[in-house]
């Protein structure tokens, strides 16, 4: 016997997000609490529909379907609700306290450069910069002034959430090889993996998958073509976590970065266990999410910084943020 409870939240960012695909200005999802035995967890469904995850709809509809009947496990295409559902089941409460490196996030645009002037100086080492926002020739001039600001302090991932062209693509690729970049990040839309893993073979730059991750079964298909990685995990997206596991255990070669995807802190504790969990890996974490929420929202915990460890949000303070719910 189980109690099931769920609540919505709904977040304003500091200011609206700019991405390839336009402004977004608020962040919805839902907080579930799973009761078993005595036992009680949170999980949280963080769902992004432009990577084709289910909606919170969708997520709604099952949970009320759940909350009649326990038996019932979400389908697979419902990746965020089951990933929630298992960590409220207490799926990652083994994780250990380990530090995680993580990257400071760079707006997109001109304010990038003030911006990594100020995560430099509070020690961070890896940043990572939307692309694919403005043109390309803007974007490749502020781009070469980044790198020469980091000059020996650090490397810089490029994100373009898929919105570039194939000649677009080509031209970073090029213009990338005189310069310290660790990778260049899902420059074009899922459908065109053979493409992406093609030109990484020409480039010395390595081509990244995000936006092809998500879905069952997903890392598994692209493991052969990109045999390490790297792999964008965003845990929130994973869906089963021991599924996921397995997946990791046998292909421990593949780099894979752990990512946020503007979680409350309880979806942000549940990723950064996921990290801890994964003995392979040595990437910087993409947790530079968690600067953008307004402090006054009370949802987050985590201090963003060049370093995080899972377990820092416990039990009593899981339950402090549900009531504020
Ligand atoms: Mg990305």
């Amino acid at each position: 016997m189980e109690r099931l409870a769920w609540k919505p939240y709904c977040r304003p960012f500091r200011t609206p997000l700019q991405t390839a695909h336009g402004d977004w200005p608020l962040r919805e999802g839902l907080i579930v609490r799973l009761e078993r035995e005595g036992r009680v967890g949170y999980g949280e469904i963080a769902p992004l529909e432009d990577f084709g995850t289910e909606t919170l709809v969708q997520a709604v509809e099952f949970l009320d379907a759940r909350a009649e009947d326990d038996s019932l496990e979400p389908p697979p295409e419902l990746v965020c609700t089951r990933f929630a559902l298992d960590c409220a089941a207490g799926a990652l409460e083994t994780a250990p306290a380990r530090p995680l490196h993580v990257a400071g996030l760079l707006p997109a645009g001109i304010t990038a450069y003030a911006a990594l002037q100020v995560l430099l100086d509070k020690g961070f080492t890896t940043f990572k910069w939307k692309i694919g926002v403005e043109p390309i020739e803007v974007e490749r001039a502020l781009c070469a002034e980044l790198f020469k600001l980091l000059h020996g302090h650090g490397i810089l991932r490029l994100d373009a959430n898929a919105g570039l062209s194939r000649e677009e693509t080509e031209a970073w690729m090029a213009f990338l090889e005189d310069y310290p970049v660790e990778y260049l990040e899902q420059p074009l839309p899922p459908g065109e993996e053979a493409f992406m893993a093609a030109l990484a073979g020409r480039y010395s730059v390595p081509v990244a998958l995000d936006e092809s991750l998500c879905g069952p079964g997903a890392l598994e298909r692209w493991s052969g073509l990109f045999p390490q990685g790297p792999f964008i995990v965003k845990p929130a997206l994973i869906g089963r976590v021991e599924d996921y596991r397995a997946w990791r255990a046998f292909h421990p070669g593949v780099r894979v970065i752990y990512s946020s995807v503007f979680e409350t802190a309880i979806g942000i504790e549940n990723a950064l266990r996921l990290a801890a969990l994964d003995e392979h890996c040595a990437e910087a974490a993409g947790f530079g999410t968690l600067e953008s929420f307004p402090h006054e929202d009370q949802l987050g915990w985590h201090t963003y910084g060049p370093s995080l460890t899972a377990g820092t949000l416990d039990a009593a303070a899981c339950e402090e943020l549900w009531k504020r719910l």
